[in-house]
């Protein structure tokens, strides 16, 4: 008999009673999912911050009591449940159940990928599916790119690589000589924001360009977007378009942006973190033309492509561009100094060193799945938004706050009184929030608060968002 940690560490590794708690969980995770999808729970049940805290035991005991299938449901139940069809808030997925299996292949193995040799397979899945996002943006065979943890880190990625393109100097080596500014939008994404403030940039690293009334960018303000930043004394490297925009679901238009950047060199970025899976459906694929002039592309596969956080594509046209946003030297992993000869090791290209092996879910998914199960997901989604914003049209009290073109909807009651519109329809969210039926968010355009639908759940249906709307009318005449 061993004691001591030899004995924990046996029972810990232990297979068969893995295997146990391994049946146990599929059980547990298999009945959530059925009271979720049929709504047997409500979608968020959220106590006040303070009180959660003080409810979650914070003390990590010296002896363990095995519990973790008991402590895992506990996690279940204080969710904020996805897989509720009445989930109409954020843009993140309610991951494909298969998901869990590929995660849980991941975890265990636990190849960092930064070296080939630290994870061969995933390294080829990660580089498969990469080439699989480039063809679907209508990239020739020279683009390539990385996969990594969000469409923050990626559109840092991406600008990171732009600098370096466009700069006119070996900013990685020598530190930034000049003052730097990209063209974006005010609608772009606050990781564009923050990416530009980790460079070094300031505030002024953005200059915002006019959106219309559809809060799409106007190209023909870009002229005047550049020379302002030159006047502050800034060279302009780039312009992020927001394909489609956080807030509103708006596509800025990329065929007259890339004209833009062609006539005066400058580096597109677009950000398709959201809209990227438009691209993988015949239909849809209109809204963002052009997107193959990019330089480079962010496309979130946690958004609309039903897999789960964080799996994000950073797709160059030229692949060569991806060895340049970390343009560093760390010769005892990476031999040689022509990083591209080393293509297998995709760790120089990345800001993470270790790095889940994301690749190897999307892969497998997108393999065993097939990918009509994701253009046909991502049709229904755009199918839904359409009936609900046409009843949202004919209904008396409630109006659109702008005609959707993707699945994110901006509507608002405004029925009642006028006063206090704004505060209402906070209130509104709050009481909607408290019935449990439905989890949806707000968000403020042209000065004004509007309530905020994502249709990212596979199971909504339009009755269900009928539901919503008699719930919302009878909070507010209550
Ligand atoms: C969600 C989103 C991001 C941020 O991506 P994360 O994966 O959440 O880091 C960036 N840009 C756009 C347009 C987005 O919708």
């Amino acid at each position: 008999m061993t004691s001591g940690p030899e004995a924990h560490l046996d029972e810990a590794y232990d297979p068969e009673r893995f295997r146990a708690l391994g049946h146990r969980m599929v059980d547990q995770v298999t009945d959530y999912l059925k009271r979720a999808q049929a709504r047997d729970l409500p979608v968020l049940d959220m106590p006040e911050p303070q009180a959660m805290l003080a409810a979650w035991p914070s003390e990590f005991p010296s002896e363990g009591d095995g519990r973790i299938v008991e402590r895992l449901g506990e996690f279940i139940e204080q969710a904020n449940h996805l897989h509720h069809p009445g989930f109409v808030g954020h843009q993140v997925s309610a991951p494909l159940p298969a998901a869990i299996l590929c995660d849980m292949v991941g975890s265990l193995l636990n190849n960092g990928m930064a070296v080939y040799e630290m994870g061969p397979a995933q390294t080829m899945a990660e580089l498969h599916v990469v080439r699989f996002l480039a063809e679907r943006i209508g990239f020739d065979g020279g683009a390539g790119g990385i996969l990594t943890h969000g469409g923050s880190i990626g559109n840092l990625t991406a600008l990171l690589a732009a600098r370096q393109a466009r700069a006119g100097q070996d900013v990685w080596t020598d530190g930034q000589q000049e003052r730097y500014a990209v063209l974006a939008s005010a609608q772009n994404h606050y990781s564009v924001a923050r990416a530009v403030r980790i460079m070094g940039w300031g505030a002024g690293g953005i200059e915002p360009v006019e959106v219309d009334e559809d809060f799409r960018m106007k190209p023909e303000c870009l002229s005047a977007a550049k020379q302002r930043a030159e006047d502050s004394g800034r060279k302009v490297l780039a312009v992020v378009a927001s394909d489609c925009t956080t807030s509103t679901g708006s596509f800025d238009p990329i065929e007259a942006i890339a004209d833009y950047c062609q006539e005066h060199d400058l580096w597109l970025h677009v950000d398709a973190a959201h809209g990227g899976a438009a691209l993988l459906h015949a239909t849809h694929r209109h809204l963002l033309a052009g997107i193959e002039r990019a330089d480079s592309v962010v496309w979130d596969l946690h958004k609309m492509m039903l897999m789960p956080a964080l799996i994000t594509g950073v797709v160059f046209r030229e692949n060569r561009r991806s060895y340049e946003a970390f343009a560093q030297e760390a010769s005892y992993l990476f031999e040689g100094d022509d990083p591209e000869k080393e293509w297998f090791n995709v760790g120089v290209r990345t800001l993470e060193c270790t790095k889940r092996a994301l690749g190897t879910t999307a892969y497998v998914l997108l393999q065993a799945l097939g990918t009509d199960l994701f253009a046909g997901y991502f049709d229904r989604a755009l199918a839904l938004t359409r009936g609900f914003a046409d009843l949202v049209r004919v209904s008396d009290d409630f109006e659109l706050g702008l005609e959707p073109t993707c699945n994110i909807v901006c509507f608002r009651y405004s029925g009642g009184t006028t006063q206090d519109r704004d505060g209402l329809q906070s209130r509104l969210r709050a009481g909607v929030l408290a019935t449990g039926n439905f989890y949806l968010v707000q968000t403020r355009l042209r000065g004004s608060t509007y309530l905020r639908l994502t249709l990212i759940q596979p199971f909504t249906t339009l009755p269900m968002l009928e539901e919503l709307l008699s719930e919302i009318r009878t909070l507010a005449l209550r």
